[in-house]
């Protein structure tokens, strides 16, 4: 919305500039006159805890947002971060409508045709959770129950590879949250979900347990991406900013802060 808000005060601009007869087409970057830096704008999940998630005073923090912040500092970027949800945050960064993604988001073989990833900087696997009280211990639990996933995340992309040898239904779900909510209340029995995630969410007393996992299948480290052929410089200062705050102990503190470990 304030990228299409930026784009037509530029298309303003232009029209204005062209009433005075001058040319008809001004760059969209005109707008940023007065100053050389571009402002990068990200984009981020809405609750994915405990990498992006609003904390009890209303400040929208993590793990990413941490991460982000120490980063832009050490290499001079500035940032708008938008907080759109996975999918929807995919989609912009596919589309064009944001600079980068840092989400939690897999580096996945699929993912890496269409996105440049930075260095891995978190290891994480998809599990299964359940109620607290359900009798579901496994996998073979599963048939002929609904289960929940997350719209265009690794988690629903195991929940689809398993659907049919295990015998459920999906319902998807747009945040994690919504997710957990469904399998609370026993709509859904089970929700697929990133380990990391889900561990720190049950630890927060959600309700809900974790019983099964794929680690061998689903195992794949989080990274911060961009669109293949664009924003090569903000990737360049993504990593040399991530392996400079992995030297001085900033990266450590940050993960700890959040986990309490590492
Ligand atoms: N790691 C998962 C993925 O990339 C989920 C990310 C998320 O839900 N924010 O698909």
């Amino acid at each position: 919305m304030k990228k299409f808000l930026s784009l037509a005060l530029a298309a303003a601009m232009a029209l204005s500039l062209a009433a005075c007869g001058g040319s008809s087409s001004a760059p969209a970057d005109s707008t940023e006159a007065g100053s050389s830096d571009k402002t990068f704008i990200i984009a981020t999940d809405t609750t994915f805890a405990p990498f992006e998630f609003t904390d009890e005073n209303g400040d929208f923090v993590g793990i990413d947002v941490d991460i982000l912040a120490a980063v832009a500092k050490d290499q001079g970027f500035d940032y708008e971060l938008q907080s759109l949800g996975f999918d929807a945050a995919v989609a912009a960064l596919e589309s064009g409508q944001c600079d980068g993604t840092i989400a939690g988001m897999s580096i996945t073989d699929e993912r890496k045709e269409k996105y440049n990833f930075s260095e891995a900087y978190y290891d994480s696997y998809v599990c299964v959770a359940v109620k607290e009280d359900s009798d579901i211990k496994g996998f073979e639990d599963l048939k002929g129950k609904t289960v929940a996933a997350k719209t265009g995340t690794m988690g629903a992309n195991c929940a689809e590879a398993y659907k049919d040898k295990y015998g459920y239904e999906i319902t998807y779900f747009d945040a994690s949250d919504m997710m957990y909510q469904d399998v609370a209340t026993g709509n859904s029995v089970a929700c697929f979900e990133d380990q990391p995630v889900m561990a720190y969410n049950v630890a927060q007393g959600n309700g809900l347990k974790i019983v099964a996992d794929a680690k061998e299948e689903f195992s794949t480290p989080y990274g911060f991406a961009v669109l293949k052929g664009s924003n090569d410089d903000l990737l360049k200062m993504f990593n040399d900013g991530l392996a400079n705050i992995k030297a001085d102990g900033t990266y450590d503190e940050i993960v700890a802060k959040y986990t309490g470990s590492k």
